[in-house]
């Protein structure tokens, strides 16, 4: 099914509450009428979106946003270690976080209130408090726009990097549908050596639900809720420089924050 909308206003699409509209807007659960609708409308661009919350518009649109809904979820193998979650693409991402850890599965804790949807997490790779899209990511489902086929990308061939992928440079043409993620069951890693999240943490009380609120407080109380103030987040990236750039830097600055990059 196909829901196509035209001049629709945009300011509900975006956390930047943006005040423009589309000339298109088109829902579908069906990959296959996204791309016919784009190839009959080939004269405008397209744009494939989540939540918005790392969209900044200025100017109306004049092309086609493209929202793909799919909310299946669905368990694909489970045992004593390991569970393989496969969740459709318009899943809220931190919904299925709270899911994930109602059912004591791990690896997903420290990406908690991270704002969007399951399918654009793979696109930037997303990231914080030392965790990553790529350390719980199996496999990428998408639809190729291009060539009218759906792809599996495992996760080697995501070309998962700091804050970058295989969909951010083939922009427009992935339309990611699933995502599968490798989560622990029972036996969890605890990644909890990020300067910020150690501090607020009790080594003594480690567990999913309490490492989930620690970063939930620690989140709520740093950033600007996207209703009161819209807002995209942060809009930089950590700069990755050499061992003797960080040694001058860190005589100058001893308070110094870092991390190590081991690549
Ligand atoms: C307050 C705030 C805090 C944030 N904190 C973090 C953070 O800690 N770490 C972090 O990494 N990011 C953070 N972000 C950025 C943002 O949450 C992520 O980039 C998130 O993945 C965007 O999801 P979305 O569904 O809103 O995507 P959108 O903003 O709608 O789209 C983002 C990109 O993904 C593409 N895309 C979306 N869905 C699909 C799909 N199904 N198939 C193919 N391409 C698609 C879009 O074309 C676009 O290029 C923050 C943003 C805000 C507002």
């Amino acid at each position: 099914m196909i829901q196509v909308f035209e001049n629709y206003p945009i300011s509900s699409l975006n956390t930047f509450k943006d005040n423009y509209v589309t000339r298109y807007l088109v829902k579908s659960n069906n990959p296959v009428d996204i791309a016919h609708f784009i190839e009959k409308h080939s004269n405008l661009p397209y744009l494939i979106i989540g939540g918005g919350s790392n969209l900044l518009f200025t100017k109306n649109f004049e092309g086609i946003l493209i929202i793909f809904n799919s909310y299946e979820r669905q368990i694909l193998l489970t045992n004593n270690d390991t569970v393989v979650l496969r969740v459709g693409a318009s899943w809220d991402l931190d919904k299925i976080i709270e899911f994930a850890i109602d059912n004591n599965w791990g690896g997903l804790e420290n990406l908690s209130l991270i704002p969007g949807t399951v399918g654009a997490m793979p696109v930037q790779n997303v990231g914080a408090y030392g965790v990553e899209a790529k350390d719980v990511i199996l496999q990428v489902s998408a639809f190729d726009l291009k060539n009218k086929t759906e792809r599996n990308f495992d996760k080697t061939s995501c070309r998962f990097t700091y804050r970058d992928s295989i969909f951010k440079h083939n922009y427009g043409r992935f339309l990611i549908t699933a995502v599968t993620f490798r989560l622990s069951n029972n036996k969890h890693k605890f990644h909890v050596g990020y300067g910020e999240l150690k501090k607020h943490l009790e080594k003594k009380r480690l567990s999913l639900k309490y490492i989930r609120q620690a970063i939930i407080d620690i989140r709520t109380n740093k950033l600007p809720n996207t209703n009161i103030y819209p807002n995209a987040g942060s809009f930089f990236k950590n700069p990755i420089v050499s061992k003797t750039a960080f040694l001058e830097l860190q005589k100058m600055y001893p308070g110094i924050p870092f991390f190590k990059n081991n690549k």
